[in-house]
Formats: structure tokens, sequence, C-alpha cells
């Protein structure tokens, strides 16, 4: 007896996986997806830098950290800079 080999297949995805979510919209320019997120696992640092406004901003990152929360640090950031001005 053969083993077949197709059992349940996956649908096809886009070939381009994406881990997770790591361009973000930019809070000083308005473009969207355009502030892309780096985690440097090593140094527990997470690095965000806008490709247009090339504004950018860094913050610490634990393990369970993830590109959204660099993000939202920087938008806080501002925020409280805003507010601080
Ligand atoms: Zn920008």
């Amino acid at each position: 007896m053969g083993k077949r080999k197709s059992k349940r297949k996956p649908p096809p995805k886009s070939r381009a996986v994406e881990p997770l979510e790591t361009q973000f919209n930019c809070p000083f320019c308005n473009h969207e997806r355009v502030c892309e997120v780096k985690m440097d696992r090593e140094k527990n640092v997470g690095f965000i830098s806008c490709r247009v406004c090339l504004e950018d901003f860094q913050t610490n990152i634990n393990y369970l950290s993830e590109p959204i929360d660099v993000y939202s640090d920087w938008v806080d950031a501002c925020e409280s800079a805003n507010a601080a001005a």
C-alpha cells in the first residue's frame, strides 16, 4: 500500500512570508507603512526609522517585545514630547 503524501494542504500563501508586521505609519509625515522596525535581539534594542522623513527612534526591548512595541514606544515618546513642548 502506497502512502499518500497529500493530506491537508495549506492554502497557497504569497511567497514572502512575513513573520511579523514591521512596517508602520509614520507619526511625523503621516505616510503609510514607511517606518521600518529592526530588532537587535542581542543588544535588546529596537530601532525604528522612517524612510520618507528620516525620523528615527530607538528603545529598549526584551525577548517578548515585538516591532509594534517599538512603534508604540515611539508614538508615546512623540506625544509626550509634544505635551512637554
Ligand atoms: Zn516620516
